[in-house]
């Protein structure tokens, strides 16, 4: 597509010249002017969020379990079960955060 750098009016293939503002036009690309795909950095963070979220609670017991070798002490146990969860769930919704919102605001915009 075809358009005038400054008056940004929308021209045909053939046009050399914006009729209006006598000045060049310039090419630019197709898809930027359909509608813009959707970010795979976006949707590979937003996975990994969700992923996080969904494993945490294997996650947690795994780190858990690892900082328990040798000593076993239940109370401590739990404890520290609940605190890799929550954080695991805290690291997974911020991950997911900034694609949700953007999403979001892409979705008002139309
Ligand atoms: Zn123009």
């Amino acid at each position: 597509m075809l358009i005038c750098p400054v008056c940004k009016s929308e021209y045909q293939e053939g046009f050399k010249t914006c009729s209006d503002c006598k000045c060049d036009l310039i090419e630019i690309p197709d898809v930027i002017v359909k509608s813009k795909p959707l970010k795979v950095g976006k949707i590979i963070q937003f996975l990994i969020g969700i992923l996080i979220i969904l494993y945490s609670p294997i996650l947690s017991y795994h780190f858990t379990s690892n900082y328990f070798i040798g000593s076993y002490d239940p109370d401590r146990y739990l404890w520290m079960l609940k605190a890799f969860h929550s954080s695991f769930l805290l690291a997974g919704s911020i991950i997911c955060l900034p694609s949700l919102i953007y999403w979001w605001k892409r979705m008002r915009r139309k």
